[in-house]
């Protein structure tokens, strides 16, 4: 998490909204470390001891914000928040709300270009590295459409675990919900992962979507976000 900027961290603190944070800090009341910050940009260290009218004010650390996003196929998955062309963050970041555009944003993992489905973000980078942690083994729930005919029968060594060519892959559980569609469980998030397993037993994947990440399940429309609750975020990742 980056430092906060003055007036912002003044107002998260709950002391007063940003407009009237600015105009103290402009009236010389406002003091970082002991020092008189004029500028509502100054950053505030960690740690720092912020004061207004002499008397400190308890900065807690922000909250741990997550967003669940559906990602269209055709953006592109980039890990940190910038308003780069054709990527999920330009598609993301212009349709948040004033108090959570301040953030800055992490993707929890990625998804290819092509694919679509659930991706979360959030502002706690502890967060995204504990849930794409290989030890976390948090469940990925991609449905895969198919070229060729599944079946139970050619999806086994996926259940069995399988040697892909970056090394072994555990595990997966498997569902044929038909021949072109065949739904898969990773607890790891490997580059192409998915793809490279169904390839490995000749069912070529024509679409990839992700239905779920631990238990969090995709329910917003393609291309919109929605902020989860701390309840959400404490069961399901
Ligand atoms: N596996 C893939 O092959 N692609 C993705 O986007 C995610 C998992």
């Amino acid at each position: 998490e980056k430092p906060d900027w003055l007036s912002r961290a003044l107002a998260r603190a709950g002391v007063f909204p940003q407009k009237e944070a600015e105009d103290a800090i402009n009236a010389g009341r406002v003091t970082i470390n002991g020092r008189v910050a004029k500028m509502a940009l100054a950053p505030v260290p960690p740690g720092a001891t912020v004061r207004v009218d002499g008397r400190v004010v308890p900065l807690s650390a922000p909250a741990t914000r997550v967003l669940a996003f559906h990602k269209p196929a055709g953006v592109l998955s980039s890990t940190v928040s910038q308003h780069r062309t054709g990527t999920v963050f330009e598609v993301l970041l212009r349709q948040l709300p004033p108090d959570l555009a301040g953030y800055t944003w992490h993707a929890v993992g990625r998804l290819d270009v092509d694919s679509t489905g659930l991706l979360l973000f959030t502002n706690d980078d502890k967060l995204v590295a504990h849930a794409t942690s290989p030890d976390t083994q948090l469940p990925k729930r991609y449905v895969a459409t198919v070229f060729s005919t599944a079946d139970d029968e050619r999806v086994e060594p996926l259940r069995k675990g399988m040697v892909l060519d970056d090394g072994p892959a555990r595990p997966a559980t498997v569902r044929v919900r038909d021949e072109k569609t065949v739904e898969v469980t990773l607890t790891e998030g490997r580059h192409h992962q998915v793809k490279r397993m169904l390839g490995v037993v000749g069912l070529p994947v024509r679409a990839l979507h992700r239905e779920a990440v631990g238990g969090i399940e995709l329910d917003i429309p393609e291309g919109t976000f929605r902020l989860l609750t701390d309840d959400e975020v404490r069961e399901g990742l």
